[in-house]
Formats: structure tokens, sequence, C-alpha cells
């Protein structure tokens, strides 16, 4: 499962940073999931139990900020929500390639002491 790699990455990441900031405990993990990212919410939820497990941060929360997928028309120069990676700007019916956002996966925030 993709998610699993993702997700023991982003709790190695968090374990260091606790690491380096002297915590010994992870509480909370926050991370920024764009709706073109490929990854399953719960399939993160459910690897992130798997992958905290034994660790100091087993029992964390963690948090998934879903963020929209934007694409970007260049003939109205704006912005448009979309759900796919070709779409059709709502206004102009121009089609764009161009996605600004929804694929992030970014681990936002880590919470220790
Ligand atoms: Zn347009």
């Amino acid at each position: 499962m993709h998610e699993v790699g993702l997700m023991q990455e982003a709790v190695r990441m968090a374990l260091d940073y606790a690491a380096s900031a002297g915590a010994s405990r992870v509480h909370r993990l926050r991370l920024r999931v764009g709706a073109m990212s490929g990854v399953v919410p719960d399939a993160l939820r459910f690897a992130f139990d798997v992958v905290c497990r034994g660790t100091p941060a087993e029992g964390a929360v963690l948090e998934i900020d879903r963020v929209p997928a934007v694409c970007w028309c260049s003939k109205c120069q704006s912005e448009f929500e979309c759900e796919d990676f070709i779409n059709e700007c709502p206004k102009c019916h121009e089609i764009s390639s161009e996605l600004r956002r929804g694929t992030e996966l970014d681990l936002a925030s880590v919470e220790v002491s």
C-alpha cells in the first residue's frame, strides 16, 4: 500500500523533529493532502496507526487537511476548482491542464513534548 510508505516517511520526520527538540512524545501530526495527490485519507489513518505502534508517536492524533484541486485558466486569468487533471473552465469553457493546487502531500505541523 502506497500510503504506508508515505506515512513511514511522515512519522520519521516527526520523530526526528521530536528528537531534535528534546521531546519524548509526538502528540499530533497534521498533513496537508491534496485532492489530486492520489492518496486515500482512510488508508493514511490506517497506515498511521500501524507505523506509530511502538514508537514515541504511538497514540498521537493524525489531522488531515484536505486541499481542493484548483486549475488555472489562462484565458480568464483566473482559478477555478476542479476534480481532475484536465478540466474545462466554467466561464469560458477553455480546456486547462494547469493544475495549481491539489497535489500537495506535506507534513504541515507536529506537536511534541
Ligand atoms: Zn476561462
